[in-house]
């Protein structure tokens, strides 16, 4: 089939790939001319596991790109809504990208004869598709649902394993208001291995809130359990290894450390606390959720604090900048708060991170950047492990140019090391 991706971020250009390597015919839209014109030349705008190789086989053959709605909208059947639904200054999810999308998608349906369907991807909150996006494509468009299809299908791809997350996906949500926009979204995944759940929009809108809420709600529980573990002396690790052995509990998502980041869990939580204020439910779960969050990175600096005391002129080497490892995303990475706070007790930070040094430098330009873990632990007073990177697994004898081999591992990536260093986990 012929389909337009609207947006052009991580969701968008790993949809737009992938739907061209099952053989569909793919437009992709975005505001961005740097990002079209990069996609156009095959090559990807954001670093994701795969992505290149797709980029360059299916650019200029069966994906296009381009800023230009009437044409995308002409040339598909089918548009994928995939632009930022970023949070409020409140945390409440903020429409504003969706519905100028809509609006966009609205004007150019107006001239166009065949049935088309739009599609929401990005992450909504409940009622948002049926009450915010369908009204502003029956405004900008003059038809009426039925003339056009809508349908709301959720992303729950990884970032990091985006691709392969497509290709090989444990569900497929569809919600639609009608049974012929469902199927004809529905058909678009024939090609993979999975079975596609078909339901309304809202409920489709709750799934994805759901599936987040609760993977997020793990892992502050698991932070939880490890901060009472490490004040009396237990290794959470060893806790949950066996907890996880219950297969109505399972190993994943057990895993203290420094909190979770990244573009979706913190926004999303935030979000689903937003809409049920908005009903007149108070969430008092998922508040502590995100409380616990923040608290985690703090608690990286306290422990700091109580082995070199005053901070200020202290040289703090920090490992890992992006919120996970295999992404160069530092949306919300955890190792924001902790630069922020070392910054604000006048330490010297010097950082290195394998993909997202760069990214990291648009947030903090006071900060030295490395090229590998050796030249950032120079002379440093002490180490903070923030992203659980492959590499930093293997980290020995560089800890040796230390001025205080102190490491503070906030992500149980080393077995703690040979005698001369001084090795504290955050949990555990
Ligand atoms: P992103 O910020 O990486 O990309 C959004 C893109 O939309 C940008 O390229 C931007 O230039 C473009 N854009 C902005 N306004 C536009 C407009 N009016 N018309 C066309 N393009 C416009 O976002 P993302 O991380 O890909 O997330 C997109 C949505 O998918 C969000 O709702 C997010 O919550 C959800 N989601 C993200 C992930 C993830 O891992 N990143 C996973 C699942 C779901």
């Amino acid at each position: 089939m012929k389909i337009s991706i609207i947006g052009t971020g991580y969701v968008g250009t790993v949809s737009a790939a992938c739907f061209a390597e099952l053989g569909h015919r793919v437009v992709c839209v975005d505001i961005d001319q740097e990002k079209i014109d990069l996609i156009n030349a095959g090559i990807a705008p954001i670093y994701e596991e795969g992505l290149p190789e797709l980029l360059k086989k299916h650019a200029g053959k069966r994906l296009n790109a381009t800023t230009d709605y009437e044409f995308a909208v002409r040339n598909s059947e089918v548009s994928f809504i995939c632009v930022a639904t970023p949070q409020d200054p409140d945390g409440k999810i903020d429409l504003g990208i969706v519905k100028a999308a809509s609006s966009s998608l609205g004007n150019s349906l107006k001239n166009k004869k065949e049935y088309h369907v739009i599609v929401v991807k990005s992450t909504v909150v409940p009622e948002t598709t049926e009450k915010v996006v369908l009204p502003i494509i029956e405004k900008h468009s003059g038809k009426h649902h039925g003339d056009f299809g809508i349908a709301m299908n959720p992303e729950f791809l990884r970032e990091g394993k985006a691709v392969y997350d497509f290709m090989h996906p444990d569900k497929i949500v569809v919600g639609s208001l009608d049974k012929k926009a469902g199927d004809i979204v529905a058909s678009l995944y024939s090609g993979l291995e999975c079975e596609v759940t078909r339901t309304n929009p809202r409920t489709a809108e709750m799934i994805k809130y759901t599936n987040n809420a609760f993977l997020a709600t793990r892992i502050s529980f698991a932070n939880e359990i490890g901060n009472i573990c490490k004040e009396l002396g237990i290794d959470t690790y060893e806790v949950m290894n066996a907890v996880g052995r219950d297969f109505r509990i399972g190993q994943y998502f057990l895993n203290a450390g420094a909190g979770f980041g990244g573009s979706c869990f913190p926004k999303d939580v935030k979000a689903l606390i937003g809409k049920a204020s908005e009903i007149g439910y108070e969430p008092l779960l998922l508040k502590s959720v995100i409380e616990i969050n923040e608290r985690q990175p703090s608690r990286m600096v306290q422990i700091l604090k109580n082995k070199l005391g005053k901070l200020s002129g202290k040289k703090i080497a920090v490992l890992g900048l992006a919120f996970k490892n295999d992404t160069d995303d530092v949306r919300e990475s955890r190792s924001i708060p902790v630069i922020k706070e070392l910054l604000d007790n006048g330490v010297k930070v010097s950082a290195y991170d394998p993909m997202a040094n760069e990214n990291m430098s648009r947030i903090f330009n006071n900060v030295q950047y490395n090229n590998n873990a050796a030249d950032t632990l120079h002379g440093a007073d002490a180490c903070l492990i923030m992203t659980e990177w492959d590499e930093f697994r293997e980290l020995d004898k560089e800890f040796n140019v230390m001025k205080r081999k102190l490491v503070i591992d906030g992500r149980h990536m080393l077995t703690p090391p040979g005698k001369d260093i001084e090795y504290v986990g955050l949990c555990w």
